[in-house]
């Protein structure tokens, strides 16, 4: 029922004691003045955590998939037209929910472990001279694979094309842990979710709308009620929400906000690389592989690591849970049964993440695999001795 395991999962992540404390609040009248204490200290704190000066930030009671759904039925209308590319489960399943919104979707496939493929949407939006598409989707992390892609790149085939279509950037396993610049990237709706990044459990959508992205939603004809950004607009102008708030998980966001940015981003994301850095050096002493198909594609927030050939990498995450108490990914769509994942983001450190890779040792050990104990133990163990250079670490 119960572990003090740490989870190795992508999300929902490890939550710190003092997040866990501020989300379990006696009940509040969200009418009150006392929300709006809680309230616009959490929007302008998320609004620094994506490095913006311009956004308006929204959320939601809901997840990450419904930050998609507000960025698309806010900004589009039925038939427009949307460039995507699919490079795993997540950027997937965001067009998914553009087809099934009536968009039409232009859909650049590309294999899983690659990054978004910048330069075929350079070929795309500068072939589209009477600008059709409105709006082009980026996977900033795709979380099934382990890939991180270049939305700046994207940004420099956006100008470059001349192109005025929006761009949406996921960044729910991104935001709060990787490097993400809202305004210096021009991105017009950042999507994420509470539970990775922020460190606290499921239940908001936060999205950060542009300008370009704000102006866009007056033309919008697509169906939207519950993420209809001008209702919530409205409630926030007057202090509250358009319908009942999830009180406690915003005071949660509040406080995750100001220990990420008293931690300082920068050494958030230096830590998320650290600890990502020693993951990489056990897979690689275990002689394994990960799925991101070069180096500069690793994410600093969730590792795909490829088991043998012929070889269930689903059973590694049933074995760990029933024999060790602890979770791994598994993988997800194409890559089912041939990647397990280990998750690396939110309150995590250097230690926390050796009795993950010795799990990990022990489960493929135990199940017949090729490898030693000890060995990624070892090569983490050297790495994080060389390259802890700080004492601060996951919050709390
Ligand atoms: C987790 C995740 C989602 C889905 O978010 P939910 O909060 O589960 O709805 C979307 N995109 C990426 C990249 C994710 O990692």
């Amino acid at each position: 029922m119960y572990s003090q395991n740490p989870v190795f999962i992508p999300g929902p992540t490890n939550m710190p004691e003092i997040l866990r404390k501020a989300v379990d609040m006696p009940t509040l009248d969200h009418r009150s003045p006392l929300f709006g204490q809680i309230l616009h200290p959490a929007l302008a704190g998320v609004k620094k955590v994506l490095k913006s000066e311009n956004a308006e930030i929204f959320i939601f009671p809901s997840t990450g998939t419904g930050g998609w759904e507000t960025a698309i039925s806010n900004t589009l209308s039925p038939g427009s037209q949307v460039l995507a590319a699919r490079y795993g489960m997540f950027s997937h399943r965001w067009i998914d929910m553009c087809e099934r919104h009536g968009l039409e979707v232009e859909i650049i496939e590309a294999p899983w472990g690659s990054g978004l493929p910048a330069d075929r949407y350079e070929e795309v939006l500068t072939a589209d001279k009477s600008h059709r598409i409105r709006a082009v989707l980026v996977t900033h992390n795709e979380t099934a694979t382990g890939v991180k892609s270049d939305v700046a790149a994207v940004r420099r085939a956006l100008d470059a094309a001349q192109h005025p279509a929006l761009l949406f950037v996921d960044g729910v396993s991104s935001i709060g842990s990787m490097d993400f610049r809202m305004d210096e990237w021009g991105i017009d709706v950042a999507v994420t979710g509470s539970q990775k990044g922020f460190m606290l459990p499921a239940g908001l959508a936060i999205v950060g709308f542009s300008p370009k992205a704000m102006a866009a939603t007056a033309k919008a004809t697509l169906p939207r009620t519950f993420f209809d950004i001008r209702d919530m607009a409205g409630g926030y102008a007057n202090g509250g929400y358009p319908y009942t708030p999830a009180v406690g998980l915003l005071n949660g966001l509040k406080l995750s906000t100001e220990l990420l940015l008293s931690e300082g981003l920068e050494s958030v994301f230096a830590r998320h690389h650290r600890i990502a850095s020693g993951i990489r050096a056990a897979v690689k002493a275990w002689g394994l592989r990960l799925c991101a198909h070069s180096e500069n594609l690793c994410s600093d927030t969730v590792s795909a690591i490829c088991t043998p050939e012929g070889f269930n990498a689903t059973e590694i995450v049933a074995h760990a849970a029933r024999k060790y108490d602890v979770a791994f990914g598994v993988g997800l769509g194409e890559v089912a049964g041939r990647v397990f994942r280990i998750g690396h983001l939110g309150s995590l450190t250097d230690v926390m993440a050796l009795s993950g890779i010795a799990t990990a040792e022990m489960v493929m050990a135990d199940l017949g695999l090729d490898v030693r104990l000890g060995s990624g133990v070892a090569a983490a163990q050297n790495y994080y001795r060389g390259a802890t250079t700080s004492k601060i670490q996951a919050a709390a």
